[in-house]
């Protein structure tokens, strides 16, 4: 049965736990209905562009099809954005930014504050649109991802009035002021995993110090950041500063990275692609910030609660069915424990909802495509073919229709195995154990990336060892995910470049000028 479109992100009674065979998805004509409701008008077939403060019907007339992967089957076609239009959005932005950045921060923060109070009276539809096309369970999206969109929004617009520059003591006779400046435009290319807040964390940092934006959302989850334009500009942000181009990667998303007239690009996605766009911004010497993959090692010390450190494993790894840039997809625990720690992972997996995302038991909903979910089967066969075993979960029935995978603990990894190096993005772990305080951090920190370092201890000194001597760019000590749009979030190594949220997000979208004025007369140095 559906939740009712009102009664999203009210939890229903526990359902009994996930013995009971999964109940059918609710209908494709169903959930089309909910994805009307969504909208402000009716949009037909096709989810138009946002460009100027206004929907717009792309200029070629191609589309590309938006599926929901809980039913594997089109929810609605969405505008794919042309050359023009991609330049209608850069002349827009070019007018719109000038006069932005010349008004005073603080009308410019009433505004971000007045967009964070719009999404959250529109938390249902943006949180529908999030589990419509990305699978994310409605229980996540309307809820937390809505909540911390509209906190990112207000913790930027605490900053705008607080852009200050500098005064430098040089020469007496001299001043030199450093002075901020907003990059102009910045090109911002989202990914799938979490659409709503992914985007909020690219558009509200440069709209508060004073850029335009132009956002490609990922093609599998092209529509909440339509309604969060749409929001934005409802809320009182003039036209052409927020603009929504969807398309490929390819096509759109480098025509975005190439153009001469966007100043920043700030991208989070795969290392591969961040790969390729830090060549190209590399080639055009345009600034960029890179928010890229993951392999987070989950260490777990014999001496922390095992409980809580469960808990907190199973919703770092499974949450949003392991998609996620941090998720704790690789256990480190220590071998006293090991037997012990995985039985209790194992009892929490048992009893996990897994099922369509629109009901509100549901914590794992599927992966986001077909091709995604046969990459991850490919993973698990490799891993299986190379002889790694699995813990026996419990037998249970998965929904026949969707992208649904099973969540898997791969017993006994060794460190150096492929399924323990590569980015998953799926609902698994690896478990492997270690002797001592050194081999469990040479592990943590033995792969390519370097974005987050989850560690479960009683020990203060032993939490302190870690959290200095991993290399990653986050590190959780008994906690998993804890995020604030006021700390700053970014990876080491090849998770990343730059940094996104907290006053350091500032600087990544602003230039600095350094303005020098002479008192008395100027004399050469020739003279
Ligand atoms: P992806 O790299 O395939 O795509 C991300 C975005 O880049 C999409 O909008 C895509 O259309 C676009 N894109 C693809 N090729 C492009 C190109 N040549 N030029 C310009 N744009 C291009 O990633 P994904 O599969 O959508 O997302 C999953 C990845 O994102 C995982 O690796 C995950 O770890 C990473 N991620 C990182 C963070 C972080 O903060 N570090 C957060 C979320 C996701």
């Amino acid at each position: 049965m559906s939740p009712g479109f009102n009664q999203l992100g009210k939890d229903k009674p526990e359902m009994p736990k996930s013995m009971k065979p999964a109940s059918p998805a609710i209908p494709l004509t169903l959930r089309k209905e909910h994805l009307s409701a969504c909208w402000p008008e009716d949009f037909g077939s096709v989810a138009p562009l946002w460009i100027n403060g206004a929907w717009h019907v792309h200029s070629a007339g191609t589309t590309m099809p938006c599926v929901d992967p809980t039913v594997g089957e089109t929810l609605i076609d969405v505008a794919v954005a042309s050359t023009e239009d991609l330049q209608a959005a850069v002349e827009a932005a070019q007018r719109a930014q000038v006069a932005w950045w010349q008004s005073d921060g603080q009308d410019r923060a009433r505004i971000l504050h007045r967009i964070a109070d719009e999404i959250r009276l529109h938390a249902k539809a943006l949180g529908m649109l999030d589990t419509l096309d990305s699978g994310r369970p409605i229980r996540d999206t309307a809820t937390r991802d809505v909540e911390r969109a509209a906190r990112i929004f207000e913790f930027f617009a605490g900053t705008t009035d607080r852009l200050r520059g500098a005064v430098v003591p040089v020469q007496p006779g001299r001043t030199n002021l450093v002075e901020y400046e907003p990059m102009g435009i910045v090109g911002a290319i989202t990914p799938w995993n979490y659409p709503l807040t992914n985007a909020a964390g690219k558009i509200a940092p440069a709209l508060a110090t004073g850029n335009a934006v132009i956002l490609k959302p990922a093609e599998e989850s092209p529509l909440s950041a339509l309604l969060l334009a749409w929001i934005a500009h409802r809320a009182g942000l003039p036209a052409g500063l927020l603009n929504v181009l969807n398309g490929s990667g390819p096509s759109t998303g480098e025509a975005i990275v190439y153009h001469p007239d966007i100043g920043k690009i700030t991208f989070t996605g795969s290392t591969a692609v961040g790969r390729r766009i830090g060549a190209i911004t590399g080639e055009l010497l345009k600034s960029v910030t890179l928010e890229l993959g993951g392999k987070t090692g989950f260490i777990v010390f014999a001496d922390a609660d095992l409980d809580r450190a469960a808990d907190a494993l199973v919703f770092s790894a499974f949450n949003n069915a392991g998609q996620t840039c941090t998720a704790g997809s690789r256990l480190l625990v220590e071998a006293s424990v090991a037997g012990e720690f995985v039985a209790k992972i194992a009892d929490r997996l048992n009893d996990i909802v897994i099922g369509d995302p629109l009901e509100p038991a549901t914590r794992i909903g599927p992966v986001i495509s077909a091709r995604h979910r046969d990459m991850v089967l490919a993973h698990l066969a490799a891993a299986s073919s190379s002889g790694i075993k699995r813990f026996e979960l419990r037998p249970r029935s998965l929904p026949k229709a969707g992208f649904y995978i099973e969540p898997s603990i791969l017993l006994d990894v060794s460190p150096a195995a492929a399924i323990a190096q590569e980015e998953v993005f799926g609902p698994m772990i690896t478990v492997t154990s270690f002797a001592s305080d050194d081999e469990a951090i040479a592990i943590a920190n033995a792969t390519r990336y370097g974005l987050a370092t989850t560690v479960w201890t009683n020990s203060f000194q032993r939490a302190r060892r870690v959290s200095r001597e991993a290399r990653s760019g986050l590190i959780w000590i008994n906690t998993a995910h804890s995020l604030h749009p006021g700390s700053p979030y970014g990876g080491y190594k090849q998770s990343g470049v730059g940094l996104e949220m907290g006053l350091e997000a500032i600087q990544q979208h602003m230039k600095i000028k350094s303005v020098w004025m002479q008192e008395n007369a100027w004399r050469s140095p020739w003279a």
